[in-house]
């Protein structure tokens, strides 16, 4: 579905990744790790069509991202939630989820938001009041949800756990688990990486804009 071939790519004269190279298959959940500063964001950043290629290119079914904009790789079914909860504080719960989704197809947006309030009953019971009122971990949900009212076949998520009481990471996590078994693929980045390792199928271990180690997750999880 994905393939991230020699991606290169570059801040003014800082370069953040120096040719890497994944694949992510149509079902998977795959992880990036990785300490601080390993690329992983800038990774999902260039998929997005967040950050432009130095070099290198990155096929989704078939179409090169580097060659796209940014808004068109939405409509291609590449859903992105960045890292700190980007939502809209002084609108409602249910005004961030019909923000982008009313634009993209009127149509169909009353099922879709009922879809994403029975994934997420705590926002349903929210729904009329201000996001800035939600919990982190119902934010990191509301952003979540954003997301999928595009109806992304291939989800990036940054740091989904980052902030969270271990409950509310949990949740989160079978959340993730099952939107993948209902059919969408995930590219994860993670700080955890035991709670990554524990729910992906594959994984990728960045240092220093490089990958240095790949594997089935199983794998990795006994690796020190
Ligand atoms: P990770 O997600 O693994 O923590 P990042 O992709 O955020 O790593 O960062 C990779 C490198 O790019 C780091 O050296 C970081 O300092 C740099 N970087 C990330 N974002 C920016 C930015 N907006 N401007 C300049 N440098 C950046
Ligand atoms: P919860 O009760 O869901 O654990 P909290 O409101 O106590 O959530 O916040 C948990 C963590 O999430 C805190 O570290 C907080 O700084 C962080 N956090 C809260 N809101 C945001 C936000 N909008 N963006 C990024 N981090 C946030």
């Amino acid at each position: 579905m994905l393939e991230v071939r020699d991606l290169r790519v570059a801040y003014g004269n800082i370069e953040a990744l120096h040719g890497i190279s994944l694949t992510v298959a149509e079902g998977e959940i795959v992880t990036l790790i990785g300490a601080n500063g390993a690329g992983k964001s800038t990774t999902l950043r260039a998929v997005s069509g967040l950050v432009r290629a130095r070099s290198g290119q990155i096929l989704f079914e078939g179409h090169d991202i580097t060659r796209i904009p940014a808004h068109r790789i939405v409509a291609l079914g590449i859903g992105h939630v960045p890292e700190g909860r980007k939502i809209f504080t002084d609108m409602t719960v249910q005004e961030n989820l019909e923000l982008g989704a009313y634009i993209a197809d009127p149509r169909r947006f009353r099922e879709d938001l009922e879809a994403v309030f029975e994934r997420f009953p705590r926002l349903r019971e929210r729904r009329r009041q201000s996001a800035a009122t939600l919990s982190g971990g119902e934010q990191q949900m509301l952003a979540l949800g954003r997301a999928l009212m595009l109806r992304p076949r291939l989800l990036l998520l940054d740091e989904p756990s980052m902030g969270l009481s271990p409950r509310l990471v949990e949740e989160i996590f079978a959340i993730i688990v099952a939107l993948n078994r209902a059919g969408t693929t995930v590219l994860l980045v993670e700080q955890n990486a035991a709670m990554a390792l524990s729910i992906a199928h594959r994984a990728y271990v960045l240092e220093t804009g490089r990958v240095v180690l790949e594997g089935p997750a199983k794998e990795l999880r006994n690796h020190p």
